[in-house]
């Protein structure tokens, strides 16, 4: 026990003067500095959420904490920003953040723009509906119903690429939540662990049909060329073996119906 601690304390340090060392902008890493500025969503229950009284929330929030402090950042040197689905590429390259952890799918699109740590997660596209609706039983089912989606996501091209449909857009899911409650739409379409986490926040308002039809890698982006991504990619690996990748999990979707799936295989591609 004690020597673990040891180990890990020295590989701490290791770590961190690694950074230090070739710290700032001509350096070894892209995070150097006082802070660390991570993209997350604020809107996103169990993910990515802003509480009312101004602390961070989700999964997304705790695996971006545990991958901050393996760089050899405190929780208070975190400088969290809003994300959008259609800003990311923009505020990896701009400098606006130096790493997104907002349920951001591994792309080949986005791997032009961006480079990409992970995946830490696997989902699914899925389908979430009013409780009462038994109109649609799967993704064939959208033709001719008011679909709604975000701008700058997979989930939206996904279904106007492959299921003809034209969604209602915008910048975030929860205003696709507002509109399917207001009846304006009939249907949310995303990955499956962000529509749970909305059924979640309105017990038996919503259902999730159930039929996933697409495999969503989320990984943590990262500006092209990052010299993290190494670093980035043992810290996702060490929350596998260390149980809190599994705690950030349980904590968060825990009560959400979905059960923790055997964690990825990370991609140093
Ligand atoms: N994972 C998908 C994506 O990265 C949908 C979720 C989102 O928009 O954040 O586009």
């Amino acid at each position: 026990m004690k020597l673990k601690k040891i180990a890990a304390a020295v590989g701490a340090i290791a770590l961190a003067g690694s950074l230090a060392a070739c710290g700032g902008d001509d350096s070894g890493s892209d995070a150097g500095g006082e802070k660390i500025k991570i993209g997350i969503k604020f809107d996103q229950p169990g993910l990515g959420f802003k509480n009312a009284d101004g602390t961070y929330s989700g999964f997304d929030v705790d695996m971006a904490t545990y991958i901050a402090e393996g760089l050899g950042y405190e929780k208070d040197q975190i400088d969290w920003k809003e994300a959008v689905s259609a800003n990311r590429e923009t505020f990896l390259k701009d400098g606006s953040v130096d790493m997104i952890l907002a349920t951001y799918s591994i792309t080949d699109e986005r791997k032009a723009e961006v480079d990409f740590g992970g995946p830490y997660y696997v989902a699914g596209q899925d389908l979430l509906i009013r409780a009462d609706d038994n109109s649609i039983t799967g993704p064939d089912d959208m033709k001719g119903k008011k679909i709604c989606s975000v701008t700058g996501s997979t989930s939206a091209q996904k279904v106007k690429d492959e299921y003809g449909a034209v969604p209602q857009e915008f910048d975030s899911y929860s205003k696709c939540i507002t509109a399917l409650q207001g009846g304006q739409i009939d249907a949310l379409t995303t990955d499956d662990i962000i529509l749970a986490g909305y059924s979640e926040q309105f017990p038996g308002e919503f259902k999730i049909v159930g039929q996933p039809f697409s495999e969503e890698n989320y990984g943590v982006g990262l500006p092209k060329g990052s010299k993290d991504r190494d670093k980035v990619n043992d810290l996702i690996e060490k929350s596998f073996e260390d149980g809190a990748w599994e705690k950030a999990f349980n904590d968060n979707l825990g009560n959400s119906g979905y059960e923790l799936p055997e964690p990825p295989t990370v991609d140093r591609y």
